[in-house]
């Protein structure tokens, strides 16, 4: 029984696919499924999630029904599956009316093997009567992260879907997922009554991206532009910006500087989107400026790097991002640079967004994880790995902290006089107004206030301008300095300040990089 589920799994993988043999644990997923059980799968991009809800599909009676949130997405699966000879359609809001009536006589007829639907139209009565009168083959819920809030990508249409257990108890459901931190990893459980299902951890660790991560030392382009130029002459990249403003001229100035550089987010018309899109997939050395709006759903493996030039808002998002870089598993790059005005912006992003309060405060939690991870100066895989419950137990060799260990530095009596600093001007001033103080540099705000006597008036003259604004940066990242959302930036003590001020603890932080560029070989990881 084994072996005969095995053999025809494997004949579909060539028949249908094309490929010679199964990837990692794609299959222990196939057979398990097929079989009727049900599998909650983490695996990474790349990893070819696609297959293992595929060859069920193909395997078991009825019809499988795919759950995906992006209709991009759906629409070129089911044409690569149409081009594989597969009898696959989907349903989704691009359909007119018969468009759609048409999916469902064909579904009604049996002569679907796969349906991809949206979630929202899953919940619906008439496609639930329909799912009533057909055999399914399975469920397969696709980015099942979306079921979670904690998840970076909460979508709660996926909330209904805790239905589909009730209503078909006997149809296997296949969830999967690139990305999901431990709770999102409980939520996804949960909320889907997958208790039962068999885990498969493939593990999140992509060794062949070699992570970089640097802070802002004023000219981010000009570090980008020596980055690729370095190591990636004529290769395919990704580079993401906040705004689409930035997007634009980024593009446009690294086109000046002779690269094939093109803009990509939501603002600009579909066909020039599509066009770039096209191009970036077809011909070589292409670099995508874009927006978050590019990415998902775009398969393409030799992407050599990743390069942001602002702050992600989470972990997962950027282990997302970067992990379009190198599906085809040869030597990549996540690089990066970011400042304080990121941190500042995002909140401010995250507090002007019509999220419920609670919300807000898990947004705010995974911002502060992801400056953690900028802030560390340890190996930066192995905390990436600790976020998502895996563990790599030597440092990696391969991300920036292992590559060239950075600089530390007792910064105990300047986090001091830096707090202390804030508490004396009534904590309701920017780093600017704040390094001003410490410098002593007085002007008609600072005196108007009265901080130019105040006792931290002038005491920092050890440390430059953007030695101070550094250590504010790290003294907000870990946790000591709150950024006021409402108004301007303004910082205020954290209970976690308190120890620092009375000397309770010692603080070691990352010694600023002086702007010498940091070339890295070639070699491979
Ligand atoms: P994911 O959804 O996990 O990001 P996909 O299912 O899109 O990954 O697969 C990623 C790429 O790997 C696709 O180009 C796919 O065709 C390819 N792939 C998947 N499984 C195999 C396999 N067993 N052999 C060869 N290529 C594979
Ligand atoms: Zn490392």
């Amino acid at each position: 029984m084994h072996g005969e589920s095995h053999s025809a799994a494997l004949e579909v993988l060539r028949d249908v696919f094309g490929f010679e043999h199964f990837r990692g644990p794609q299959q222990a997923i196939v057979e398990h499924v097929s079989a009727g059980g049900d599998a909650l799968v983490l695996m990474p991009t790349g990893g070819g999630k696609s297959l293992c809800y595929q060859i069920p599909a193909l395997l078991r009676a009825g019809t499988a029904i795919v759950v995906s949130p992006l209709i991009a997405l759906m629409q070129d699966q089911v044409a690569a599956l149409v081009q594989n000879g597969v009898r696959a359609a989907y349903l989704n809001s691009s359909l007119d009316f018969q468009g759609a009536m048409a999916v469902e006589n064909q579904l009604r007829a049996g002569e679907l093997d796969l349906l991809y639907v949206a979630p929202e139209r899953l919940a619906t009565p008439r496609m639930q009567a329909l799912l009533e009168q057909v055999p399914i083959a399975l469920f397969a819920i696709d980015e099942a992260h979306c079921v979670s809030q904690w998840g970076h990508d909460f979508r709660p249409e996926y909330r209904q879907l805790s239905q589909l257990h009730e209503r078909f108890p006997d149809v296997p459901r296949i969830a999967l997922t690139a990305t999901a931190d431990v709770p999102t990893r409980g939520d996804i459980i949960e909320h889907l009554q997958l208790q039962n299902a068999a885990l498969f951890n493939n593990g999140f660790d992509r060794p062949n991206i070699r992570y970089h991560i640097a802070e802002n030392q004023g000219n981010t382009r000009e570090a980008l532009l020596r980055f690729i130029r370095d190591n990636h002459h004529n290769e395919a990249g990704i580079v993401y910006c906040l705004s689409r403003k930035k997007v634009e001229e980024t593009a446009e100035w690294l086109t000046r500087q002779g690269l094939t550089a093109l803009p990509y987010h939501a603002g600009l018309p579909p066909e020039q989107r599509q066009h770039h899109q096209s191009r970036f997939l077809r011909e070589d050395g292409v670099i995508v400026v874009a927006t978050i709006a590019f990415g998902m759903g775009i398969d393409k493996p030799d992407v050599r790097f990743v390069a942001h030039l602002n702050l992600p808002k989470s972990i997962e998002a950027y282990y997302q991002e970067t992990g379009r870089a190198g599906r085809d598993g040869l030597p990549s790059d996540a690089w990066m640079a970011y400042g304080l005005q990121d941190v500042i912006t995002l909140r401010q992003m995250q507090e002007g967004s019509v999220a419920s309060d609670q919300q807000k405060r898990i947004e705010q939690q995974k911002l502060d994880a992801m400056l953690g991870l900028c802030e560390i100066i340890s190996c930066r895989r192995q905390a990436l790995l600790r976020y998502f419950g895996d563990t790599l137990d030597h440092p990696c060799g391969n991300c920036d902290n292992c590559l060239t260990p950075p600089q530390t530095w007792d910064a105990t009596v300047a986090a001091q006089k830096a707090l202390s600093c804030v508490y004396r001007t009534e904590q309701r001033f920017g780093v600017t107004y704040l390094v001003d103080v410490l410098l002593g540099k007085s002007n008609e705000r600072i005196t108007r206030f009265g901080h130019d006597r105040v006792s931290t008036f002038g005491i920092g003259n050890e440390l430059s301008a953007n030695e101070w604004k550094a250590l504010y940066r790290q003294l907000i990242a870990s946790g000591f300095l709150s950024v006021d959302m409402e108004g301007h930036g303004g910082i205020h003590l954290t209970q976690e300040a308190k120890p620092v001020l009375r000397g309770e603890i010692t603080l070691t932080l990352r010694k600023p990089v002086k702007a010498a560029a940091r070339r890295r070989s070639k070699s491979a990881p």
